[in-house]
């Protein structure tokens, strides 16, 4: 048998779907496993799907606990990574203070981490993706809000509570719209996928003809941020605007950002990276403008080379190195 203890399960746990692997110490994914949330069923239910997909995982795969060295959890949200506990999650209801490490170590017999995702996805990109090599990254995850992961001296940078790297929720308009998490004029509420649908919804309703709307079948709720994508694509005015607009929030972001930590990198990654240079070519402009100039030469912004698998990896770093 063998017991070299040489992979490490993850879990990347969404408010869809618990994505499950087994990786190796280089970052093979040996086995991987998938199956939906059920968020709406609350903790304990979503509790037991998790260990449930974690001995799934290892019966398919044939491991041996002998082969395994430990368990870690990436989840969104203020997750408490000294004690072990998730404080709150946005994609899991009714999860206050539960205390998940003790919960999943108990139940497998088998070392427990849990961690934010967007510093997981930190993690992944600067071992494996596009901060190899590299001292000082900031990882930026914009999706339907905005997360961030932060290296220091080649460190995971987590401060004293796990929470550091929340950028999403610094503001960028003193008293702009409110956000769910009490503070106003998040960045997260100018610069995300959130964002680029709400403008969409507000503009379409007062333009006779659109493309986005035509690309929504019609159904004003059916508008994505791939929809108004897709509709600048046609060169639909309206959506090159939003996401003109978009960009230049993220500009604005990422400018404070580069001031603070001066990193050689920031890796943009997340759904709405997918907008590519449409999103960063505006963006590095802006922070041209605002941002301090030696920094800014220093600064490279590009595109995760990981996109769905850094936060899995990153959680298989996160174990590797505890
Ligand atoms: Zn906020």
């Amino acid at each position: 048998m063998n017991s070299s203890k040489n992979k490490v399960m993850v879990l990347d746990v969404g408010g869809t779907n618990i994505r499950v692997a087994a990786i190796m110490t280089d970052g093979t994914i040996v086995s991987r496993y998938k199956c939906p949330t059920n968020a709406a069923k609350g903790p304990e239910k979503v509790i037991k799907g998790l260990v449930k997909a974690i001995k799934t995982t290892i019966s398919r795969a044939k491991l041996h606990d002998g082969d395994i060295k430990g368990i870690c959890l990436s989840i969104a949200g203020s997750v408490d990574n000294i004690n072990g506990i998730v404080n709150s999650s946005p994609h899991l209801p009714g999860w206050q203070d539960v205390p998940l490490r003790e919960i999943i170590e108990d139940a497998l017999e088998l070392k427990t981490e849990i961690l934010n995702d967007a510093s997981a996805a930190a993690l992944g990109e600067h071992r494996f993706g596009a901060g190899r090599d590299i001292k000082n990254m900031v990882h930026i995850t914009i999706g339907t809000g905005i997360g961030g992961g932060i290296i220091i001296n080649n460190e995971l940078y987590l401060g004293a509570n796990g929470i550091a790297g929340e950028f999403g929720h610094m503001s960028v308009v003193a008293n702009g719209l409110k956000c769910s998490c009490g503070n106003k004029g998040c960045w997260e509420l100018y610069a995300s996928g959130s964002a680029i649908e709400r403008e969409a919804r507000r503009i379409v309703k007062s333009e006779a003809e659109s493309y986005i709307l035509t690309l929504a079948e019609g159904n004003i709720d059916g508008i994505t941020g791939r929809t108004v994508a897709r509709a600048a694509d046609l060169k639909d005015r309206s959506a090159v605007k939003i996401i003109e607009n978009t960009a230049y929030y993220f500009g604005v972001g990422l400018a404070g950002i580069i001031n603070i930590f001066n990193p050689e990198i920031i890796v943009v990654g997340g759904g709405l990276s997918s907008l590519g240079e449409k999103l960063l070519r505006p963006a590095r402009k802006v922070v041209k403008e605002r941002a301090f100039s030696l920094p800014t030469r220093t600064v490279k912004i590009v595109r995760s080379q990981l996109k769905d698998n850094a936060g899995l990896l990153g959680a298989a770093v996160y174990m590797y190195d505890s």
